[in-house]
């Protein structure tokens, strides 16, 4: 079951220059920074109602943010939906012939295990599901 849009994800090249332009649009500070050293990232997020947007700045050459960076610029880059059950939900996904970059879940920022959908079968549309760990 899909509860919410946790997160838009945003690829940014600089944090330092990127964050101070979100907090001029939403009027505040960041709720928090975090890296998260599997995906080689470092993430910013701002929440806003039952979702957010999280900020993504690649540490290193060979993360998925920098290569996406190299393709496509700066921008949107996934969408997050908060399921109730990430294994069942994967496992619904791919019967229903969704192609699954992460067939088993792995830690995302803000405690959550996130799995990845390939765009090519989304429409071009990077999805995340994620599910609260407690
Ligand atoms: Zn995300």
């Amino acid at each position: 079951m899909y509860k919410r849009l946790t997160h838009i994800g945003i690829a940014v090249k600089d944090l330092g220059i990127s964050g101070p332009v979100f907090a001029r649009l939403f009027g505040r500070k960041e709720d928090h920074i975090e890296e998260v050293a599997e995906q080689r990232v470092r993430a910013m997020f701002f929440r806003i109602g039952e979702g957010g947007v999280e900020l993504l700045e690649p540490t290193a050459a060979e993360s998925p943010i920098a290569k996406f960076l190299e393709k496509r610029g700066e921008g949107v880059h996934h969408l997050s939906f908060e399921v109730d059950d990430i294994e069942k939900e994967i496992d619904r996904l791919t019967a229903e012939g969704f192609e699954m970059v992460d067939k088993v879940p792995r830690r995302g920022a803000d405690g959550f295990r996130i799995a990845f959908l390939h765009p090519k079968s989304t429409n071009g549309v990077l999805i995340e599901i994620s599910q609260k760990t407690d």
